[in-house]
């Protein structure tokens, strides 16, 4: 049987990442498939014991699986430390990685160069799965500040007390008055998919040389990352994301380092642009 992987959440239409892997198969010649799993919950840890029952050799997890996983698998040093998985792969026993880190932090390099030079605060917006990544790879990277701001303030507090001394934590409400000493914007949140509201921040409040990432990439461009280009900010989006944390993935589980390219970037696009059914979220 040739292998499979998945990519599982609730919901997971949304997901771009069977374009992704579905094309390297392709190019690659490798004889796979990659496909969506939708799973709730309380179905979660079910699903993940009959992954190999099912043909996976491995999967992609998106929210709100990345925290939970830890406890269904066995994580390697990255994952344990930043909290969250979103990657599993079957190596007798069900492992689990994190490609968020690199996934955020190689974008960030290739689309703002420098951005980590000067040191200075980031700003992360959100404190689930993806948030965690990030704030382990702004740490990691020596950012001297970076500052957690979620609507629910208790987790928040629990990624403080996670990665320690150097993360602060503001109310949701304090969003905007932070904005003025930020090297760095990062949206981590839901806010600005389809069937979320958009994201409300002052913009005009970041400093001229600051930089904008944005985690959501449906749609492609986000109103965040529409003002911040009218702000003549410099920004990373989240398909850039996406493609970049899909490169380690797709190495485990079908043994091949593949390129992002050209072409596979532009099928993204023009698959963002096409008209959305509207219960994606
Ligand atoms: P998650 O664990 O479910 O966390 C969702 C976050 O969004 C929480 O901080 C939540 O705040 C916040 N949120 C949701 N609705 C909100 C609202 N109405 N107002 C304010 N905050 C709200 O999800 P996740 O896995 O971290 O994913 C977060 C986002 O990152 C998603 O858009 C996902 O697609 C994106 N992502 C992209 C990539 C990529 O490669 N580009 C990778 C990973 C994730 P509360 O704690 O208050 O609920």
């Amino acid at each position: 049987m040739s292998p499979a992987a998945c990519v599982i959440g609730w919901p997971v239409e949304h997901s771009r990442s069977p374009l992704i892997h579905n094309y390297w198969l392709k190019a690659y010649g490798v004889a796979g498939t990659y496909r969506r799993e939708a799973v709730a919950p309380d179905r979660f840890q079910d699903f993940l014991q009959s992954l190999a029952a099912r043909g996976y050799v491995g999967a992609n997890l998106i929210f709100p699986h990345k925290e939970t996983a830890l406890a269904w698998s066995e994580p390697d040093d990255r994952a344990r430390a930043v909290g969250a998985a979103n990657t599993l792969w079957l190596d007798g026993v069900l492992r689990a990685t994190n490609t968020d880190v690199p996934g955020f932090l190689d974008n960030l390099d290739a689309c703002v160069p420098g951005w980590d030079g000067n040191g200075g605060t980031a700003v992360v917006l959100g404190a689930g799965g993806a948030a965690r990544a990030v704030v382990y790879g702004l740490l990691e990277r020596g950012i001297p500040r970076v500052v957690v701001i979620n609507r629910t303030p208790r987790r928040a507090q629990a990624l403080q007390e996670w990665f320690g001394g150097r993360v602060a934590i503001a109310a949701w409400d304090e969003r905007d008055r932070w904005l003025g000493q930020a090297k760095l914007l990062v949206n981590a949140t839901k806010l600005g998919m389809p069937g979320q509201p958009d994201l409300v921040v002052d913009l005009a409040r970041l400093p001229a040389d600051a930089a904008v990432a944005d985690l959501v990439y449906v749609p492609l461009m986000t109103p965040l990352l529409r003002a911040a280009k009218a702000r003549d900010l410099r920004i990373a989006d989240g398909l850039g994301m996406l493609l970049c944390q899909a490169v380690p993935q797709f190495h485990l589980w079908f043994g091949k380092k593949p390129e992002i390219t050209a072409e596979l970037r532009s099928l993204l696009e023009h698959d963002l642009a096409a008209p959305q059914p509207s219960s994606e979220k």
